[in-house]
């Protein structure tokens, strides 16, 4: 169904697309490799002993562990994990991911963010909180639209409150976005770990939790984050549901294997849907070296999430990208720019966010939203007999398709 009451959020996409952007922010391209395909080094290159050492001897302590504390160590151990140590973002990374392979996809989640925030009614304080934010391009894209939207915010407060476990990780979203205006704080168990400022004053915080995040109006965006949580992994048997475990191979103590437990456990007597690994027999070989995944489940989040919110979505990423208007930011930066091989990038990196064969269907968007942001107005009081026309809440953009006219 086509609805044409996004108007607004049109006028806020032609207010940062029609200006050409600075050429050095026009394009970032990446290689032409995602987290979909993502392939680690051989393992001999990069060898995780202590990481493997930490899990065999945790195993043969309390026994086989669970897929979801396997998943947690690997990636989030405080020393060896994953996302802890390595640099595993970019060209030179395991994977890439959509706000680092283009510009664009950054800036529509920013006028997506101001529009939602006009829809909530403009509140005086927004916080934009990231969960997990890579190297802090989404946010500082985001951040640029935030910039030439300025007059659009009028006396709002705005400020950034990011949600990182990894300190190399938090390290490069400081310099992207504060250059050298941030710090560590003076205790390493502090709340907010590192505070800065964008160099248009604008506040900037890091937790390691998002508990710790102060209460206030939030736009929470979390993009390639749910998949890296821990999950717990399931099998069928003759006797029902039963956990699948990580274990060390008995012949080879160095080796891990999967095992399913003989009866049921915490998890699998609780939880009643099985989730979906990722491959779970490559990522037993040198544990720390790769990025484990899994897919996201949005029943189960938006389960979770209960009756206090609604949700919209799952829509593709292909969907909400063309919703937003990513064609035509498309040919306002091909109208800006003469150079051929800049052209070629900009045309095979929009082909990678949108082309259902590649990130365009595989990658969903999924909002949850207070039930107050789409309910009617209410009829005031006492005037039943005024015909009063009464204004319908502002569409969802993205979720459903803009009306240019
Ligand atoms: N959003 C970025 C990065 C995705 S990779 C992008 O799309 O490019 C996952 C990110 O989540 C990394 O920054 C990783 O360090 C962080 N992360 C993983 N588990 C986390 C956890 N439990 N708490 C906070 N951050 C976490």
């Amino acid at each position: 169904m086509r609805i044409s009451l996004g108007v607004k959020t049109w006028q806020l996409v032609s207010r940062v697309f029609i200006p050409p952007v600075s050429p050095t922010a026009a394009v970032r391209w990446r290689a032409s490799q995602t987290r979909l395909y993502c392939s680690s080094l051989p393992e001999q290159e990069k060898p995780q002993p202590s990481m493997l050492r930490h899990l065999t001897s945790k195993i043969k302590a309390t026994g086989p562990i669970s897929v979801a504390e396997y998943m947690r160590e690997v990636l989030t151990n405080p020393v060896t994990g994953y996302y802890v140590r390595n640099n595993m973002l970019g060209p030179s990374g395991d994977f890439i991911t959509s706000p680092e392979i283009s510009q664009i996809f950054g800036e529509l989640l920013g006028v997506w963010i101001i529009s939602e925030w006009m829809g909530a009614g403009r509140p005086k304080q927004l916080q934009l909180v990231e969960l997990g934010p890579g190297k802090g391009s989404l946010a500082s894209d985001v951040l640029r639209v935030f910039s030439q939207l300025q007059s659009v915010f009028g006396e709002a407060s705005v400020s950034l409150h990011l949600v990182e476990v990894s300190p190399a990780l938090s390290e490069l979203q400081a310099q992207n976005l504060t250059g050298t205006c941030s710090q560590k704080a003076d205790a390493a168990d502090e709340p907010v770990y590192r505070s800065g400022k964008t160099a248009a004053g604008l506040p900037v915080s890091w937790y390691r939790r998002i508990d710790d995040v102060p209460s206030g109006f939030s736009i929470i965006i979390a993009h390639e984050f749910f998949d890296a949580l821990p999950i717990h992994k399931f099998q069928r048997t003759q006797k029902g549901w039963r956990e699948v475990m990580v274990d060390i191979e008995p012949e080879k103590p160095d080796q891990l294997r999967l095992v399913v437990t003989p009866s049921p456990t915490l998890a699998s007597s609780t939880l009643v849907q099985g989730f979906k690994g990722h491959q779970l027999h490559d990522v037993l070989v040198s544990p720390g070296s790769a990025d484990l995944t899994a897919d996201v489940d949005f029943s189960y989040l938006r389960t979770m999430a209960g009756g206090g919110v609604v949700s919209l979505g799952p829509v593709t990423q292909r969907t909400f990208l063309k919703n937003m208007g990513i064609d035509t930011r498309l040919q306002v930066l091909l109208r800006n720019c003469t150079d051929a091989s800049t052209r070629k990038q900009l045309i095979s990196s929009y082909d990678m966010l949108t082309n259902p064969e590649k990130m365009g269907e595989r990658f969903h968007f999924f909002s949850l939203l207070h039930h107050s942001r789409l309910a009617k107005p209410q009829k005031p009081e006492g005037l039943r007999l005024e015909k009063k026309k009464q204004t319908a809440p502002l569409p969802v953009a993205g979720f459903t398709e803009l009306s240019f006219s």
